[in-house]
């Protein structure tokens, strides 16, 4: 049963049989239009049997996130030593169509399996949310943006129509990316290829599909074959010059401006980049490139471009970061999340399911820890209170 307090969140829900008249009669209308698309009724009438919101979707897309994470934290479980190990276990795996793709589109395979590394944890979570029923939720019920969501629901039950994908395997993020490297569907329409030949595109259950459309995606993205994408540097103590993804200049005007590779050597080369320093002067820089802003444009957060970045070049065999993050309390990676929880749960804490992602509740259980503690409450998931509490 729901709480009072959770209840407030969800005022389409309150508004009781009006909204869900409402609702009802928006799905139809979103049936209708499928059918006009040239969506078969069989399959419009399985997607769209639904007459309520999908609740967790709606939960998942109305809760503001109260909790920004530092770029050490987003790194720390991102780029941790398991993604690294894995990646460089599937390059090997799939090491002739990583190549293939390479070969066909320029981008480099590093970052290609980078982005499946991060984007579905190289295939093994690419979200649990039937889309359909999100996507009609979102459209019905979000609250906004009903014309984009109705778009990308025509999209997805149009790969279905046209034998791409199956409407039982259509299950992905609650926003609508889906499959293994979490193409939205209008996305996928234009972009996504099929790469090993047999006639659909399916970015669900192939790895040839998932990784040539990433390549796509990323060449299409403006990606340069052969220049690099991030480069960790060093600037000058009290640097205060110029900053940001757009403002480019030589690596040349980049060493009169006293920045240097992260391990001192000089900078030389005419290559175009900007100048990165998401935790100030005093933390990593980057020096990122053209190829940067392609990866950008998959997913646009410099955090996001930083961690795909970052990933490639570990899973290229370079070392981690030359320079430490400006904190005394480091991030946790995904197996430490998923030990503190355990170490929470142990000590009587209610983290809710132990899954290794640090949610609401664990974040609560966390402040309590903290408090108890004497600490000031921050639910943050840290080294320090995994230490305090026993981690190792
Ligand atoms: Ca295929």
């Amino acid at each position: 049963m729901r709480s009072v307090a959770l209840l407030s969140l969800f005022p389409a829900l309150l508004a009781g049989p009006a909204a869900a008249a409402g609702f009802s009669d928006c799905v139809e209308a979103l049936r209708n239009a499928s059918l006009r698309a040239g969506v078969s009724r069989a399959i419009v009438a399985q997607a769209l049997a639904i007459n309520a919101p999908d609740e967790k979707v709606l939960r998942l897309s109305q809760v503001q996130p109260e909790f920004k994470f530092a770029i050490w934290d987003y790194l720390a479980f991102l780029v941790d030593e398991r993604r690294v190990g894995d990646g460089r276990a599937m390059m090997a795996r799939y090491d002739r169509v990583l190549r293939a793709a390479e070969q066909r589109f320029g981008v480099d395979r590093h970052v290609i399996a980078a982005v499946w590394g991060v984007e579905s944890d190289y295939g093994r979570d690419a979200g649990d949310n039937f889309l359909p029923h999100a996507l009609a939720t979102l459209a019905c019920a979000g609250g906004g943006r009903t014309r984009f969501w109705r778009s990308e629901l025509m999209a997805a039950l149009t790969l279905v129509q046209r034998g791409d994908l199956r409407l039982d395997k259509l299950y992905g993020s609650w926003a609508g990316a889906f499959g293994q490297t979490q193409f939205m569907p209008t996305t996928y329409q234009r972009l996504a290829i099929d790469f090993d030949g047999d006639g659909r595109r399916d970015l669900v259950n192939s790895v040839a599909d998932s990784l040539g459309s990433t390549a796509n995606f990323l060449r299409r993205a403006g990606w340069r074959p052969g220049e690099p994408w991030m480069l960790e540097v060093r600037v000058p103590q009290g640097y205060a010059g110029p900053t940001g993804r757009r403002n480019k200049a030589s690596l040349a005007a980049w060493a009169r401006r006293g920045v240097v590779r992260a391990d001192g050597r000089p900078l030389t080369g005419n290559a175009q980049a900007g100048l990165l320093l998401p935790a100030g002067p005093r933390g990593p820089g980057f020096l990122v490139f053209r190829n940067f802003d392609a990866i950008y444009a998959y997913n646009t957060a410099e955090s996001y471009g930083i961690a795909i970045s970052h990933l490639a070049d570990r899973l290229a065999g370079h070392p981690r970061l030359h320079t430490p993050w400006p904190t005394d309390d480091p991030g946790l990676s995904r197996d430490e999340q998923r030990r503190l929880q355990e170490l929470l749960a142990a000590k009587g804490y209610d983290v809710g399911k132990i899954d290794g992602k640090i949610g609401q509740q664990t974040r609560a259980a966390i402040a309590e820890a903290e408090k108890r503690l004497g600490w000031p409450p921050t639910g943050r998931p840290g080294q320090k209170i995994y230490r305090a509490l026993g981690g190792r």
